[in-house]
């Protein structure tokens, strides 16, 4: 059974106070509980990432940077490297999110040596990709999809599910509100999974979490964690609300067999 992720992409929202109480009712609700299968995340804006990751010790809750740098240390006014992420007991960061393609002109190329730089200190990279409306409207979905894992990941080497979570996030669902259905992300979540297999090993590709980002809601969540390839949810604006994520853990538990209605 593959680790099933929630995870919370805050992107550039919160102010300190409103990041610390929704970190607090997650800790809160969540405290003294394992839950087998199942990992939370919230990736906060940068600032915030120390905060909570005090208040996630000793819970379920793991933190997520929403990036890193490239380079490991140095003259590089600005960056954040995955070393200063580990010493901060952080252990998972997003990389390649299709605004940071888009605003910050990042390449495959330059996202494979921020993932490279995450798997040297151990942290577990949530690797974004995803195409454009004007691409999957062309046909080009799984020639954009294997050219950006064939950028990201040649020369990366992946033994176990810490080692990489891929995060399909099609360009035209990401704040659209607009998801694709269950059956389009499966279509794409089934297509990675079988580029894995090739490119790796069909164990390694069976053990990977494959999640699924783009205007995911606790009323969509439930449809797209029923498709077998689909590994949870890397959430944005529904994320942002408490009783949203919340609701979309129960889910994620519901799926696990955990709780009953
Ligand atoms: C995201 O930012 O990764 C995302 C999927 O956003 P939203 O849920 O708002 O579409």
């Amino acid at each position: 059974m593959r680790t099933i992720i929630i995870a919370a992409n805050w992107k550039m929202n919160k102010s300190i106070e409103e990041a610390h109480r929704f970190a607090l009712e997650v800790h809160e609700s969540c405290k003294d509980k394992e839950i087998p299968g199942l990992v939370p995340i919230i990736a906060p804006a940068y600032p915030y990432l120390g905060l909570l990751a005090d208040v996630a010790k000793n819970c379920v809750l793991e933190i997520a940077a929403q990036d890193v740098s490239a380079h490991l240390e140095g003259a590089f006014t600005g960056e954040v490297s995955a070393a200063m992420l580990a010493s901060m007991d952080i252990k998972y960061a997003i990389v390649g999110h299709s605004e940071r393609r888009q605003y910050h002109h990042e390449s495959n190329e330059l996202i494979r040596e921020k993932l490279a730089a995450l798997q040297y200190y151990g942290l577990t990279p949530i690797l974004c990709i995803g195409e454009s409306l004007n691409e999957r409207d062309e046909g080009n979905t799984y020639k954009v999809l294997g050219t950006q894992l064939e950028g990201c990941l040649r020369g990366i080497n992946i033994h176990a599910p810490q080692d990489l979570i891929i995060a399909y996030e099609p360009v035209w669902a990401i704040g659209t509100g607009r998801t694709a259905t269950g059956e389009q992300a499966q279509e794409a979540h089934a297509y990675v999974r079988a580029w894995l297999a090739k490119n790796y090993s069909k164990k390694l590709a069976k053990s990977i979490s494959i999640i699924y980002g783009g205007s995911v809601t606790p009323a969509n969540l439930g449809a797209l964690l029923a498709m077998p390839d689909i590994d949870g949810g890397l959430i944005g604006g529904a994320s942002l609300v408490f009783e949203n994520y919340r609701q979309m853990i129960y889910i994620a538990m519901q799926k696990l067999g955990v709780v009953h209605d």
